[in-house]
């Protein structure tokens, strides 16, 4: 599969590929072109060709133009699905979701766009007043992780294109191909071609010029936060703006009022979707020592009950973990949790079974008895393995969830909202979910504390992230100058 750039598909300067593998399978599914530095260049030029005319365009337009690739979008769900899924590993259902929520966040955007309301304020001092206007930034890069492809690209390019903003995408090496197609897909709904590239390569090249770029105004980043404060820094050359979205360990309290049916579902969902490879996957379960019991005896059931299979597999609720490398690292967290003492309540490793040979795939693992000072409660593990703590109250469950140096998502499973409100005031997290598992919604503001990131995606303060804020102040004629050099 070729890149994209200026709507067409290109290929790289040079002939070198990558592979993209299937983890279910370990076969090759695809390549596409290892771009460089001056491949990007070729996308950044298209970018601000492009701006110039997607920005001038009537919100109205912008607006259409979104609606549409919605529309295109969702007619194409299958085929978009079946590629997510095989260069992902997760399962079609899932897949099938996550395009359709890039679908969803282009509705929202377009829906918003064109209905925001200014004001013209008087000075406090009467001479005259001031406007603040919107004005989009110019060129996005934009940098994706390979755990959520589309929805990603979608948190980015739907308000940064409904503010005016064009886009050079750099997706994960593992994940290039679903968000290829997609691009394509928003040129053939009417997209001015060269308002969205799609250019594949090593973040260390393709990545890195993008930061250099001074043509490029903004970087909106989704990725590991070790990648993000490399991100910061090659920013601060041409002091570009940023939206910075990290990992997370996210912490679930579960209260000893909770419905803990709810809770064991949703800690299921919460943890094992998508392989566990979700930012805000449940990577922390906090329960009350009342419940503890009863819950660990429910979770462990319903645990089992997972199906590991190929994602194109009907039937399979959990796919394989992304990479070998990312397997390894999951495994290595949950020996150094049981080398400090922790017990595993639900037995993980590698399954054996038809079919499962040559795939990265990881049976669930549940621990219980995990030390605080285990990797697996400090780190952001990235697959599907869970460590349960048992806390006294409320308050030890809020001081251990906060022990950490992420604040992306966290949620709280009481039957009491004013133990609920106490529990989000205190939880330094950018969300917090009350009986909910992680459901990102394109209405809802998005984003971490701490070392999870800064900026918001989504919600109005996700478009905001796409303007320069600009104050026009205008002193009124016959209302009196009120100033004169020199000063006296
Ligand atoms: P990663 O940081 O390894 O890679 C992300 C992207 O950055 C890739 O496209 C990569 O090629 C690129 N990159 C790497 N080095 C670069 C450089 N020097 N310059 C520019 N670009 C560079 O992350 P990943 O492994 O793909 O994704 C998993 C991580 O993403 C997890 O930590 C997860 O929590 C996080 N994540 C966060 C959110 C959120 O919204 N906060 C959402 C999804 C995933």
């Amino acid at each position: 599969m070729k890149m994209l750039i200026e709507g067409q598909p290109a290929d790289a300067q040079g002939s070198d590929v990558i592979p993209v593998a299937n983890p279910a399978t370990g076969e090759t599914v695809d390549s596409v072109p290892k771009g460089t530095r001056e491949d990007a260049r070729r996308a950044i030029d298209a970018a601000a060709a492009a701006f110039k005319v997607w920005s001038e365009k009537p919100s109205i337009e912008r607006s259409r133009v979104l609606f549409k690739i919605a529309e295109v979008v969702r007619s194409n769900v299958e085929g978009l699905a079946t590629t997510l899924t095989l260069e992902q590993g997760k399962p079609l259902g899932e897949s099938r979701g996550e395009i359709n929520s890039f679908a969803n966040t282009c509705e929202y955007y377009a829906g918003l766009i064109g209905r925001e309301r200014g004001a013209q304020t008087p000075f406090s001092t009467g001479e005259g007043f001031f406007i603040v206007m919107k004005r989009p930034l110019g060129v996005v890069g934009a940098i994706l992780p390979w755990n959520f492809p589309v929805s990603l690209m979608g948190w980015k390019v739907a308000p940064g294109l409904a503010a005016g903003n064009t886009f050079v995408v750099k997706p994960a090496s593992t994940t290039p191909m679903t968000d290829i197609m997609v691009a394509g897909l928003m040129v053939k709904a009417g997209l001015t071609p060269g308002a969205v590239n799609v250019v594949t390569g090593p973040g260390a090249v393709v990545g890195e010029e993008l930061l250099d770029n001074p043509k490029v105004a903004k970087i909106a980043f989704t990725g590991e936060t070790v990648t993000g404060k490399r991100i910061m820094e090659g920013s601060a050359k041409h002091i570009k703006r940023l939206t910075l979205e990290l990992g997370g360990s996210d912490p679930m309290i579960v209260c000893d009022d909770a419905d803990l049916a709810l809770a064991v579902e949703g800690a299921a969902w919460g943890r094992f979707r998508n392989c566990g490879q979700s930012c805000t996957s449940v990577k922390r379960l906090f329960l009350f020592e009342a419940i503890a019991d009863e819950f660990v005896k429910a979770f462990a059931e319903k645990v089992k009950t997972i199906k590991i299979g190929n994602g194109m597999d009907k039937g399979t609720h959990m796919g394989p973990v992304h990479t070998e490398e990312q397997r390894e690292k999951v495994e290595s967290m949950v020996d150094d949790a049981e080398n400090r003492g922790a017990k595993e309540l639900v037995k993980g490793g590698r399954p054996d079974g038809a079919g499962l040979e040559k795939g990265n795939y990881l049976s669930p693992t549940v621990l219980t008895d995990v030390g605080y000072d285990a990797q697996i409660a400090r780190e952001e593990c990235f697959g599907p393995a869970l460590p349960i703590f048992v806390v006294k109250d409320l308050e030890e469950a809020i001081e251990r969830a906060n022990d950490t140096s992420f604040g992306l998502g966290s949620s709280v499973w009481t039957k009491d909202m004013e133990r609920a409100y106490h529990a989000a005031e205190r939880m330094q997290a950018g969300t917090t979910w009350v009986n909910s598992p992680p459901i990102a919604r394109a209405e809802v503001p998005f984003g971490g504390f701490k070392q999870s990131g800064f900026g918001r995606e989504l919600g109005i303060e996700g478009l905001d992230h796409y303007y320069e804020t600009k104050s026009v102040q205008v002193l009124e004629y016959g209302k009196g100058k009120k100033w004169a050099f020199p000063i006296s």
